[in-house]
């Protein structure tokens, strides 16, 4: 039966030429860990793998080589036709060290997928993110070693490493760096020297397409992405009703077999509960309400950061209300802990300008050109918000191709007859209802109160108004401070102390925040 979760979602992998012992590894995604060390002549590889049953899928040997792949492709039938007369790889990972044995560091640029892999070829240690790095990793490198985990958590322990440039530093972390997304590091391991290649950059032109045409191309290019993400299961869709998840919801639903699962989540402040209803219905899903109160809501954010290893506090509140949902899901194994295949309507608006309320087309693709050149390194995008419950989550909007294809349209097929996202709008109108394809943007932080239950915990705890979203910038930090940087559970973390922490400080919160 094909598997409904990647074989790996998450590493931590040591290439060493001593025998020192490896690290304890420390994950925030809850999977079973499997263990695995290899020695050659010249160094050992040591694993350890977050996984959902089958660990040996996420290794690929051929010719020397070693690979751990933590995730999944999405264009494995192009892949397996650069290969012809090959036996064909049984595993993504098989798959992507047949294709480096023929493209070197390059068959990096020709995947589509959502992953992050090490591999050991000879006296190398290669690293590489997908296009949008969307499973974070991190790597701390001196010589003679070469140590990698897709969480900062998990090279707590390791020893101080060197720059490996252009690796981002972690906060209070120097010697722990982030591989920038679309990148592949190729180290040296008795040296730790470093060559960088990009395999993938956001499009900075802009196509010029009559309206049909550019209509057919985003439908074409997002059904794929739903398609070749839905797996063997009932498809489940993380619902709000507005048009991005409701496009998702729509196209899974079209090409499902029976009904597909859809969940909304609200609070006891605020809910879209009535707008994902309607799509709900149109398409048949069986359909479920979460209701978490804000109180439980806001006592998340420990875990939502130790989850996402991010210091932006806005995007901590997009990222927390859908980590409270992901730990409410449930699963669909007898004893209700199979984790599930979820899929989301996240980053729409990055490369459609969505977020931008304005008409004006100038200022629209500047926006977008903003946001696509500072999305790295927020982790929004990471598979570790559904995995601390066991789950698996993707995001059809961000697959490489349906994302060159938005970034890539001229602003107007953006905005045009005075709407936003006017393109995706247009792709989706024969699946859903005239309403919900009208429906304007309501971002998950408000929808579900978030922003405003955060501010008014700050404000009550005596933070002047003008000062809220520092505090909230203070709090997300000190925060990462403990279940990132020092290594604490977030159970063990207060928020209220946190927030009073911060609050009894404002001659702190005036200064600028260190990174
Ligand atoms: P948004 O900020 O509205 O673009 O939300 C990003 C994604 O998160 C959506 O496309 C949905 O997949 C999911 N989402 C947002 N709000 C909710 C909600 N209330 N319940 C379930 N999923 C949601
Ligand atoms: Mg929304």
């Amino acid at each position: 039966m094909e598997a409904t979760l990647p074989a790996a979602i998450g590493f931590l992998a040591e290439v060493r030429q001593d025998d020192a012992r490896p690290l304890e590894p420390v994950f925030a995604a809850r999977g079973s860990l499997a263990r695995w060390h290899e020695r050659t002549a010249d160094r050992s590889l040591h694993t350890a793998l977050v996984h959902s049953g089958a660990p040996d899928e996420a290794y690929a040997r051929d010719r020397g080589r070693t690979l751990v792949l933590a995730g999944e492709l999405y264009n494995q039938d192009d892949l397996i036709g650069l290969l012809p007369g090959r036996v064909l790889p049984g595993s993504d990972a098989a798959l992507v060290v047949a294709l480096f044995d023929v493209y070197g560091v390059h068959a990096f640029r020709l995947l589509n997928g959502r992953f992050a892999a090490l591999l050991t070829d000879r006296g190398r240690a290669v690293l590489a993110t997908d296009h949008a790095g969307s499973v974070p990793l991190y790597v701390s490198v001196a010589p003679g070693q070469v140590l990698a985990a897709t969480e900062a958590k998990a090279l707590r322990a390791a020893p101080r490493g060197r720059p490996v440039p252009p690796g981002r530093p972690l906060r209070r972390r120097p010697g722990t760096h982030q591989v920038p997304a679309g990148t592949v590091l190729d180290i040296e391991v008795s040296t730790g020297k470093c060559a960088a290649h990009r395999t993938w950059t956001p499009p900075l032109a802009r196509r010029i397409l009559p309206e049909d045409e550019a209509i057919d191309t985003v439908r074409r290019t997002l059904e794929r992405a739903v398609r070749t993400r839905t797996g063997a299961g009932t498809p489940l869709v993380v619902l709000s009703g507005g048009i991005d998840s409701s496009a998702v919801a729509a196209l899974a639903a079209g090409r499902s077999a029976g009904p597909i699962d859809t969940v909304s989540m609200g609070t006891d402040e605020a809910d879209e509960f009535p707008q994902a209803r309607v799509v709900a219905r149109h398409i048949g899903s069986v359909h479920r309400e979460i209701t978490v109160p804000t109180a439980d809501l806001l006592r998340g954010l420990p875990r939502a950061v130790w989850a996402a290893e991010c210091l932006d506090p806005d995007v901590v509140e997009y990222l927390l209300p859908l980590t409270a949902l992901y730990l409410r899901l449930g699963g669909t194994g007898e004893g209700g802990d199979t984790g599930r295949r979820i899929l989301t309507g996240y980053g729409a608006d990055i490369p459609l300008g969505g977020m931008h309320r304005e008409n004006r087309l100038p200022r629209l693709d500047t926006a977008v050109c903003h946001d696509m050149d500072t999305f790295d390194g927020l982790n929004e995008m990471t598979p570790t918000l559904s995995s601390v419950a066991g789950h698996w989550s993707t995001h059809p909007y961000w697959d490489r191709d349906v994302l060159d294809v938005l970034v890539s349209l001229e602003a107007g097929l953006k905005r045009r007859h005075g709407r936003d996202k006017w393109v995706l709008r247009a792709a989706l109108g024969d699946v859903l209802p005239h309403e919900v394809v009208v429906r304007p943007k309501l971002g998950v932080h408000e929808g579900s109160g978030t922003t405003s239950s955060f501010s008014r915990l700050l404000a009550d705890a005596g933070v002047p108004q003008d000062r809220v979203h520092q505090a909230k910038r203070l709090v997300v930090q000190r925060i990462f401070d403990q279940v990132v940087v020092d290594g604490r559970h977030p159970d063990e973390v207060s928020v209220d102390a946190v927030v009073d922490l911060v609050a009894g400080r404002p001659e702190h919160d005036a200064r600028p925040v260190p990174r």
